[in-house]
């Protein structure tokens, strides 16, 4: 383990694999990352999906142990919460916190890539291997396959390490599956949503047109549009829809026509703002989401990290964090000790698994919070209640969300059972008429909504753990 001459080699230099290339290069460790797509620094490609994305302190928190956090704030544009525009045009804010300096960030993918490879190849002992596309790894015996992408030259290489940080197609993971060397659990489920990028550009000065400080969500039930904004004064806009049912989906939807349609009756608002968008509608992809599981991550010497382990629907905005917290965690059970590469692996998956299935199942809970309740009365006031507990009892008082995105010490899996309860016991309260509120409530009045909600919520956590639930 503490053999620093042994060789490392890191399948996919995407955000996951080139901060692991970072991390283990500062460790001391020969890395080669071999990566199928162009330098992207050099080439301009499409990322192939999210053109922003938003990062929050789990992931910041990675980056600080990689001592780029400060470079990779300088390209973000801090969100404060969210801005829903409703059918009619009107819009309302609801923040991500009460408390102060809590927000999330935008961020450019390309850019924060970038940033990572630069980082990464300032190490004299990594190497970054571009139009590499891996093949298959025999796993028994460490060697991987590739195709040079340009020349079609075939070649295999043998490591003593091998990560797969290969996205949510990962060939490693395939390679666990193909193998057939041991019991691997595999599933992937996606939504019968799928996603769409359009743009808001900026205006002639390069400003943006909407407010930056929030990330904008026209919810419409069972499809939704958001926006993120970009530095250079644009939007990228994503618009979340089924394939196939509803009156409108994205297969019905292959005419300027019924384009136009579609948006001058549920977005007329954004549709004011998107300028090409029925050029941008019909050549843009349509992206999937689902959900990858897999146990176990590592045979011997290979792991999977970030998307290649756990793959999840974006609407917690946590994919990439959870994916930078891996690299995180990993690093601390490197500091534990152990004698052999799979040992530290198993040490891994089990101090993490829990941790990224949890946030894969609040992503698909976020999905019909995002589209459909942030809209509904009762959630708006439960989150202006949660708003005034945050700011008049901000070490007592936790949202779920809260927990999620802004409590990095404390793992995905307790997030989430605590959020879930509190969130049962906050909406009987209100929904029981037990809590009421009003315009300027006093901190006597919050402190007695507080008082029941933490008790609610302790009662609930404790029936569950009586039976056994997850919650
Ligand atoms: C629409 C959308 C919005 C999102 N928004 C957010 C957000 O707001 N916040 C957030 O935290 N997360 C978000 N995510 C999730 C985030 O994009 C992923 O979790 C993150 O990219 C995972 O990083 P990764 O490095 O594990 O995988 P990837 O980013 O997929 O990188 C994998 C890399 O491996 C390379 N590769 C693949 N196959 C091979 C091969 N065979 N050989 C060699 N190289 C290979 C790829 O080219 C790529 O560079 C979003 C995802 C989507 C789809």
């Amino acid at each position: 383990m503490n053999n620093k001459n042994e060789s490392v080699l890191i399948i996919g230099a995407g955000l996951c694999g080139s901060l692991l290339a970072l991390r283990l290069a500062q460790r001391g460790y020969k890395v080669a990352v071999y990566e199928s797509r162009p330098d992207l620094r050099k080439v301009a490609i499409s990322a192939g999906r999210s053109i922003n994305l938003a990062l929050s302190d789990r992931g910041l928190k990675a980056l600080r142990l990689c001592g780029v956090e400060e470079k990779a704030r300088k390209i973000c544009i801090p969100m404060k919460g969210r801005l829903m525009h409703d059918a009619l045009g009107n819009t309302f804010a609801s923040n991500y916190s009460g408390r102060e300096g809590e927000f999330i960030n935008s961020i450019s993918r390309g850019d924060l890539n970038a940033l990572l490879l630069n980082e990464a190849e300032k190490h004299k002992n990594v190497t970054i291997h571009f139009n590499q596309k891996c093949k298959k790894v025999d796993i028994e015996n460490n060697i991987a396959f590739f195709i040079d992408e340009e020349t079609n030259e075939e070649f295999s290489v043998t490591f003593d390490v091998i990560f797969g940080t290969d996205g949510a197609g990962s060939v490693l993971r395939k390679s666990y599956i193909s193998e057939r060397k041991f019991l691997f659990s595999y599933s992937q489920n996606y939504l019968n949503h799928g996603y769409k990028e359009l743009e808001i550009p900026g205006d002639k000065n390069r400003n943006h047109q909407i407010s930056k400080e929030y990330l904008h969500i026209w919810p419409r039930g069972d499809f939704m549009l958001i926006a993120l904004p970009n530095m250079d004064g644009s939007f990228t806009v994503t618009l979340f829809l089924s394939y196939d049912e509803g009156e409108f989906n994205f297969n019905n939807l292959t005419s300027e026509e019924t384009i136009t349609k579609f948006f001058e009756q549920e977005f007329p608002d954004a549709l004011a703002l998107i300028p090409n968008i029925k050029e941008e509608f019909l050549n843009n992809p349509t992206g999937p989401l689902g959900t990858v599981k897999c146990a176990p991550w590592c045979y011997k010497n290979t792991l999977l990290l970030g998307d290649a382990a756990h793959a999840i629907v974006p609407f917690y905005g946590q994919g990439m964090n959870a994916s930078f917290e891996d690299v995180f965690v990993l690093d601390e059970i490197l500091n534990q000790g152990f004698e052999d590469w799979n040992s530290v692996f198993k040490a891994y998956q089990k101090a993490r698994k829990k941790d990224t299935d949890a946030i894969a199942d609040l992503a698909i809970d976020n999905f019909y919070e995002m589209r459909d309740h942030v809209a509904n009365p009762l959630f708006k006031e439960k989150r202006k209640i949660e708003m005034d507990l945050e700011k008049h009892f901000p070490n007592q008082y936790f949202s779920k969300y809260s927990l999620v995105t802004f409590n990095e010490h404390i793992g995905y899996e307790e997030a989430m059972k605590k959020g879930r309860a509190q969130d049962k016991a906050l909406l009987n309260l209100i929904a029981d008429d037990t809590v009421q509120t009003h315009e300027n409530m006093t901190k006597e009045e919050l402190k007695t909504i507080l008082e029941l909600v933490i008790d609610q919520t302790n009662e609930i956590l404790a029936k569950d753990s009586v039976a056994g639930l997850k919650i």
